[in-house]
């Protein structure tokens, strides 16, 4: 007899590939020294927090004598932070939201599982472009619910809306969509959201059900050539956004995030009252008590945006010059590239074997690409030239 459930055991048979990288890169950092392997496998925020963080957790720190300093707090998290937050998704989406319309949570992640727990039923779908961010497989099968991924167009991942609006049927409770993209680096246009929204209009009209609209915002920050980065709220009212601090802060461990949801919302109160009520029932009962406490003086604070710019150039240039194919990313910390071989994973071997650490696209659901982080330092991406072309020195 097993312990485990057979759904569990079988995601622990097929543990995803990027810890498998995780571990490869742990055993060649053994063998030739950190500073030889290049690895690229991880998205983990590696600059450090603002100063200004540093400075806000002084002073939290000074006041934690205090009666219910780091107690609970009402499920929705502090109001006063709510409002702080609401009124920066307001700036950034260009519509006016109150605190009444935005809950704290456990990180990005954590506020994917109360929204999901909160309107999925068993057999719902979930409708997302892959290639996607591997995680959303798992949260929506946390509460029954089916991902159903598809495909964006070949190598510049754009969204293909037809094909979108080709898998919306009956059942289809959500579509999410997360740009800047993990793992493209892409950012969809106006043209695009609009698009998909007016099938989404279409979809709901058709079918007589309310599908709600998920952008997945952690990379918003990330926009490396200041292009528009469309708000869903102004193209459709049953729109949630998704947002969080761990990267623009570098706060990833601390996990705060947040879930602003449109004041158009079909049945807005009760939307909220079940969110919020998710956040608790799942266990997580508030978002974390320090992290919001910071929100309230680094709000508007953000790591150096240049240093990932400059990064992104210096990637470019060995992708380049080592002949590797790829659509400059707009956003985020991730280029996804054309492997010179049908069978990325064997690509993604040889790149090994050179100390050169990527993911397979197969992993985001999308063969053929391999997915390379520039949460490394400038001289890391510089140093891998050699290895590059090395490997790619077989395929011209
Ligand atoms: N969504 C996407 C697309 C991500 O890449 C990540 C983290 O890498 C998350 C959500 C989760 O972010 P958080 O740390 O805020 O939970």
């Amino acid at each position: 007899m097993e312990m485990l459930s057979t759904e569990v055991s079988g995601f622990l048979a097929n543990s995803s590939m990027i810890r498998k990288m995780f571990e490869a890169g742990v055993e060649l950092k053994k063998k030739y020294g950190a500073d030889k392997v290049y690895d690229f496998s991880l998205g983990n925020p590696d600059l450090p927090p603002p100063a200004q963080v540093k400075a806000a957790l002084h002073e939290i720190a000074d006041k934690a004598d205090q009666p219910f300093a780091l107690g609970y707090m009402p499920n929705a998290g502090y109001p006063d932070v709510r409002a702080i937050v609401a009124a920066k998704v307001s700036e950034e989406q260009g519509v006016t939201i109150s605190a009444n319309e935005l809950i704290m949570s456990c990180g990005a992640a954590g506020g994917l599982n109360a929204l999901f727990r909160a309107i999925l039923t068993p057999g719902a779908e979930v409708i997302c472009p892959s290639p996607y961010f591997v995680e959303y497989g798992f949260y929506t099968g946390n509460f029954g619910g089916k991902l159903v991924p598809v495909k964006s167009k070949d190598f510049t991942f754009e969204l293909d809306i037809p094909a979108i609006a080709a898998a919306v049927n009956e059942k289809t409770k959500a579509v999410i969509i997360n740009s800047p993209n993990n793992p493209t680096g892409q950012i969809y246009s106006a043209k695009e959201i609009k698009e998909l929204c007016d099938a989404l209009h279409a979809a709901e009209e058709k079918f007589g059900t309310k599908i709600c609209l998920i952008s997945d915002e952690p990379y918003r920050f990330l926009n490396f050539d200041n292009v528009e980065i469309p708000s869903v709220f102004s193209y459709y009212d049953n729109s949630v956004v998704i947002g969080s601090y761990s990267k623009n802060l570098s706060l990833a461990g601390e996990r705060m995030g947040y879930i602003a949801v449109n004041p158009k919302m079909y049945d807005l109160e009760k939307f909220m009252a079940a969110i919020t009520m998710t956040t608790r029932i799942l266990g997580t009962v508030n978002a974390p008590c320090i992290g919001q406490q910071l929100l309230r003086t680094c709000i508007n604070a953000q790591v150096d945006l240049e240093v990932y710019r400059q990064r992104r150039a210096v990637m470019a240039k060995v992708l380049e010059e080592a002949g590797l194919e790829f659509t400059l990313p707009r956003g985020a910390f991730y280029f996804f590239v054309k492997s010179p071989i049908a069978d990325e994973t064997e690509f993604v071997k040889e790149l090994a074997e050179s100390c050169v650490l990527a993911v397979p696209g197969r992993g985001f659901g999308c063969p053929g690409y391999i997915r390379l982080t520039f949460c490394v330092s400038e001289k890391v991406i510089a140093n891998s030239a050699d290895a590059f072309k090395k490997v790619m020195a077989k395929y011209k």
